[in-house]
């Protein structure tokens, strides 16, 4: 039985196995194998054919070598036929034959008679192709040899005859260089292999820091970062990811500080009606009490609506969940409602609400979103307006291509420091005029939850408008929003 590989070892050579890293040194090492492949051919099947043309001509060159030697020899006149040395090699089989057939001179490995007598046999088999045809025989320790006989004229017109036997094997020299093509195309794939390897492992040890640092970023610790300062693609991706973190950090942070806004918000009429609703049951009461009681615990309520249903839109806004239907419109027709509808409202206040210039002034916009953002605006002016003369103006009008609506107010203005944060949510200007039970708050000063700018600011935004304040303490304040006309 094989003995089973350990859970951990099959879960690491799993990981292996679909990592990237395996993957681009698998494609890295086939392409090369390919191209080793064809490279490898293409030189097989030039050289082999040059290898044997190249070892049939060597031999050519080498016979008539032989042949003008022996023929300078014999103009010279010597008895004696030798070859210089160097021009035999140990396995060079050399006979010098006389016309009569006596061996003149031998040399070689096999014996003169021998091979004479191999000579013999092959003349009689092999065709006679040209004057000197060689004869191909395989030696007892598997050599191949070819013997070629050419015949040499002395000066005296005397025919010698001299056979010479090489060893001729282009094709153990066509196999060797196969070998040697095998072995190291094989080579060269194992170094890429390894090489390969170690490559990919060193190009993907930043992917290993930024999945471990990913691993220990919690729900709660958005506050870590990967800061790597490597300048490569991996540097960037490193560095978009913290870009990411750092807005989702801010993104958690908003979220965490709304819930807190918004649980604090509703605290505080939660525990007025709790604390009137106890105090009323109690002990008896006479009806005018209970009348008290009620008409707080009626204001809270209100004012827990309308916290609701702000938050409700602005829960919308953040989840993208709100369509607007965005159609040409006159503004000054949305302005004329607003008054219409909160007429009422500034009259029991003792405001004065007005329209003002009212000129055609014509925007892209959703008409239900562009009456709650005027209604914001002009519900604050009332809100907030104070002293003798309570006066509201609602205008509209044109300008450089863009079109505006201005609600401006006789109030008592809103000192510099604040502006920059009015938009922000959950701000008010006046902090004692929060709603918080501790503070002794007066019941028929204005108070709201801060959603109500944060709501205007949005709906202008998703117009493609931007809002604009313009205060002088003790004189009033202007709101004015400003949109591209069509
Ligand atoms: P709220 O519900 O408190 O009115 P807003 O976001 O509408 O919230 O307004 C933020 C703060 O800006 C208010 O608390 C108020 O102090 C100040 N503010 C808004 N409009 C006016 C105005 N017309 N005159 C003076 N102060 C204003």
């Amino acid at each position: 039985m094989r003995p089973k590989k350990p859970p951990v070892v099959r879960e690491r050579f799993g990981v292996l196995l679909h990592s990237i890293r395996f993957r681009l040194v698998l494609w890295f090492t086939a392409i090369l194998a390919v191209i080793l492949f064809a490279f490898s051919a293409f030189l097989y099947y030039t050289q082999s054919r040059n290898l044997q043309e190249e070892a049939i001509h060597e031999m050519d060159r080498r016979v008539t070598g032989l042949a003008t030697n022996i023929q300078t020899a014999l103009r010279q006149g010597s008895g004696q036929i030798s070859i210089p040395n160097g021009m035999l090699r140990d396995t060079d089989v050399f006979i010098l034959l006389s016309p009569e057939g006596t061996v003149l001179a031998s040399q070689g490995p096999i014996p003169a008679q021998e091979a004479i007598q191999i000579v013999s046999a092959g003349l009689q088999t092999a065709p006679q192709t040209s004057e000197s045809s060689a004869i191909y025989w395989t030696g007892p320790n598997s050599q191949n040899y070819a013997f070629v006989i050419a015949p040499i004229q002395s000066p005296l017109g005397i025919n010698f005859l001299m056979i010479f036997g090489g060893i001729l094997d282009p094709s153990a020299l066509v196999r060797r260089f196969l070998l040697t093509l095998v072995a190291g195309s094989l080579l060269t794939l194992a170094i890429a292999l390894a090489g390969g390897f170690w490559l990919a492992d060193r190009a993907m040890r930043p992917v290993k820091t930024i999945t471990q640092a990913a691993r220990t970023i919690g729900e709660t610790d958005l506050s870590r970062r990967l800061n790597m300062k490597s300048k490569d693609e991996l540097g960037e991706l490193a560095n978009t990811f913290d870009a990411m973190l750092a807005r989702l950090q801010a993104a958690f942070e908003r979220q965490r500080q709304f819930v807190a806004d918004a649980s604090h918000e509703l605290r505080t009429p939660l525990t007025i009606v709790n604390l009137e609703t106890s105090r009323a049951i109690a002990s008896h009461r006479s009806p005018q009490e209970y009348q008290h009681a009620l008409s707080i615990i009626h204001s809270e309520n209100d004012f827990m609506t309308s916290l609701v249903n702000d938050l409700l839109t602005l829960a919308r806004m953040d989840a993208g969940q709100t369509t607007i239907e965005k159609t040409p419109l006159d503004l000054s027709d949305v302005a004329v409602e607003t008054v219409e509808r909160l007429t009422s409202l500034a009259t029991r206040n003792g405001v004065t609400l007005e329209a003002g210039s009212l000129p055609e002034t014509r925007i892209l916009g959703d008409r239900q979103y562009l009456l709650q953002m005027l209604s914001n605006l002009v519900e604050n002016a009332i809100k907030y307006t104070t002293g003798d003369v309570k006066r509201v103006c609602v205008e509209t009008g044109t300008a450089d291509g863009s079109a505006w609506v201005r609600v401006s107010d006789t109030g008592p203005g809103i000192a510099p420091e604040h502006i920059p944060h009015l938009f922000d949510r959950f701000y008010r200007v006046d902090k004692a005029r929060t709603r918080d039970t501790e503070t002794d708050s007066d019941p028929e000063s204005p108070s709201g939850s801060g959603l109500g700018l944060s709501i205007v600011q949005w709906i202008a935004q998703v117009h493609g408008g931007e809002v604009g304040v313009e205060s002088t303490l003790g004189a009033g304040t202007a709101f004015e929003v400003r949109f591209k006309a069509v």
